[in-house]
């Protein structure tokens, strides 16, 4: 932690790293207990890989690492009696809820603004006009940002409420130990009694039938006793088939809003936004710059923010403009492409490696045919926006362990040899321009 704090900064190891307290060092398997997801899933995505190589550096061999969460829905539950004074570290702890996710730090644009409305009004008054609230739109545009909004509106203005955000993933997840542990009254028990559920990302449920009918259940039981129910999804209900056709006319009778992107003065609202609460100083024609580089998503934009404040903090001089130009040249033009689909990886990797596509998503363990699959693993995995067992199922079907398996692999070999390395930035500027 010494060392990684030394490389990331204060600021980010205050918010990462303090966080999160190692359990134990079993089987080659470092241990971390973290709050929640949300801690989680951001230190996977931000620090895991410096943080492997550093296992490795220290402990001379190679260390996996895993995550206890915290999480036990019924902590996630206010008790209904008297709330007792929660100090600040079980604040934490309560609730699957990002505190900076609120409808402050959201910015309204015409992309947006019917979405936020709507939202607004749910965490005033739940479970009546909207209901269930359906919030759709690609990736990154701020749907769960809205959705930890509500959750976190609705705890301040009804203390007493059962509130509970979950991703449809973590959903079928729970559903699926239930069953194997008979644990399946209580989870029902804990799902029915809830005053808002809050569930992120339901064209996860696609293709999982059991737990898409256990949803149904949940829903209807929630929605005949007038509680809230909000959903995200990737895309709008009609096209959320081959989901039942129960469950999505269901979710059309309620409320739908999408968020779309951003304009350019939404994009330069919510630079500055962003700015002003990272208390860094952005000069215009910098904002402007980033705003009418970075198109496709908030996610980006902000990626580009953290970037240039890094570069500033370590020169200490005010940015210019040819400097942040520098700074993002790679990012830019890497955003300027669509999100990358798994298909492109696949058939440019299999180009490249002369092997079939079928072979990719097929079982055959020779080596001239398991690199390239675990190439394309990998490749979808750094790409792509997909889970890993969604980049498992588009290779014939595979768990999402043999994915993260060959990420693992592959991402050893690429830090190990530089030409190995030079192979796979090769691959992937061709992916990106067969995007184009
Ligand atoms: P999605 O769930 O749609 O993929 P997120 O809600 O995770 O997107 O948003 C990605 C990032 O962009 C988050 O850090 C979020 O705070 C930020 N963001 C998105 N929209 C806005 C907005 N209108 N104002 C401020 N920040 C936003
Ligand atoms: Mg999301």
């Amino acid at each position: 932690m010494e060392r990684l704090r030394a490389e990331i900064g204060e600021e980010n190891s205050e918010l990462w790293l303090k966080p999160v307290e190692a359990m134990s060092l079993e089987d080659g398997v470092l241990l971390l207990k973290a709050p929640n997801k949300f801690f989680s899933d951001g230190i996977k995505e931000r620090h895991q890989k410096r943080l492997l190589c550093l296992l490795r550096e220290i402990s001379g061999s190679d260390v996996g690492i895993d995550f206890h969460i915290e999480r036990d829905l019924t902590r996630v539950l206010p008790p209904s009696d008297p709330v007792p004074e929660a100090s600040p570290q079980s604040d934490f702890t309560l609730s699957d809820l990002n505190p900076r996710y609120t409808f402050e730090t959201f910015v309204i644009g015409e992309s947006n603004r019917l979405a936020r409305a709507a939202a607004e009004s749910i965490a005033k008054s739940p479970g009546t006009q909207y209901n269930p609230y359906v919030i759709y739109g690609g990736v990154g545009l701020g749907k769960t940002h809205l959705m930890h909004a509500i959750g976190n509106a609705m705890r301040r203005q009804h203390p007493k409420a059962r509130v509970l955000y979950t991703t449809s993933e973590q959903f079928v997840n729970e559903y699926i130990g239930a069953v194997q542990n008979n644990g399946l009254e209580t989870f029902r028990a804990r799902y029915r009694c809830l005053d808002c559920l809050l569930i992120d990302d339901i064209q996860f449920l696609i293709a999982k039938e059991r737990s898409e009918q256990e949803f149904f259940h949940t829903f209807n039981a929630l929605f005949d006793s007038r509680k809230q129910i909000v959903v995200s999804s990737d895309r709008s209900p009609k096209e959320l088939s081959p989901l039942e056709q129960r469950l999505v006319s269901r979710l059309e009778w309620g409320f739908m809003a999408d968020i779309k992107a951003p304009d350019l003065e939404t994009r330069i609202a919510i630079l500055r936004k962003k700015a002003e609460i990272e208390q860094f100083s952005v000069p215009d024609d910098v904002i402007l710059y980033v705003a009418s580089s970075v198109k496709t998503n908030v996610r980006s934009l902000e990626g580009s923010l953290i970037r240039l404040k890094a570069f500033q903090s370590m020169t200490g001089s005010p940015l210019s403009i040819d400097e942040a130009r520098e700074i993002l040249k790679d990012t830019i033009t890497a955003d300027d492409s669509n999100p990358v689909r798994i298909e492109t990886v696949q058939r440019i990797v299999a180009l490249k490696y002369s092997v079939d596509v079928k072979d990719l998503k097929g079982h055959q363990r020779t080596a001239s045919i398991s690199l390239p699959r675990q190439v394309a693993m990998y490749l979808s995995c750094e790409m792509t926006e997909q889970s890993s067992t969604d980049i498992g199922r588009a290779f014939g079907g595979k768990d999402h362990s043999t994915v993260l398996h060959a990420r693992k692999k592959i991402g050893k070999k690429v830090e190990e040899d530089p030409f190995f390395l030079e192979l796979i930035n090769k691959l992937k500027s061709d992916i990106r321009t067969a995007e184009r």
